[in-house]
């Protein structure tokens, strides 16, 4: 299952995939401070972000649940470290890369599983949190790693990948939590 979950993950195009024990896993509840401080401006304005996504401790929990997990990663290019259009352009194709992976572990036939991404939930925009209305496709909607309070760096340094991988680049990653 381990290595059919890594092949599925580099074919909708993430450039590393591996799979990681929970243990490996490093959460910390400070993250949600720093969503607070609200710098990405989506804040209380989607479903998959916090508050509405909900307390951190319980998500801590329930990152804590699974005992698996598949990581992924992305590596993009940048003209140079002021890039923003292109980190947010990667930023975009990390996205659409998970929506991919979710789709095909829905086609596969997967269910019990917790899929966190890159900032953002991004499906729509804007959310309709925005307009007080529920969510429109919650079989797409993807929260992400810091919204549950994972540490991304003090885990990636458990595992073979590479938290900055060069001088302009950028790298986004993402993960699958499975039950077993
Ligand atoms: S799918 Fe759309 S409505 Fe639902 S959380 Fe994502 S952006 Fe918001």
């Amino acid at each position: 299952m381990e290595n059919k979950l890594i092949k599925l993950a580099l074919s909708v195009g993430f450039n590393r995939a591996e799979m990681i024990d929970a243990s490996q896993i490093v959460c910390d509840r400070k993250f949600r401070e720093q969503c607070e401080a609200n710098a990405c401006g989506v804040f209380g304005k989607c479903w998959m972000c916090p508050p509405d996504v909900g307390q951190i401790d319980a998500l801590i929990a329930e990152v804590k649940s699974y005992s698996k997990g598949l990581l992924y990663q992305s590596v993009f290019e940048l003209e140079d470290s002021f890039d923003f259009e292109g980190m947010q352009e990667g930023g975009r194709t990390q996205n659409q890369r998970s929506r991919a992976l979710q789709e095909e572990l829905n086609k596969l036939g997967y269910t019990d599983f917790l899929h966190l991404s890159k900032g953002g939930c991004g499906v729509c925009s804007p959310c309709a949190k925005v307009h007080g209305e529920p969510c429109r496709f919650p079989e797409k909607a993807l929260s992400s790693l810091e919204a549950y309070g994972i540490n991304v760096s003090a885990t990636v340094k458990n595992t073979s990948m590479k938290y900055i991988n060069g001088a302009n680049t950028v790298t986004y990653f993402g993960i699958v939590l499975f039950k077993e």
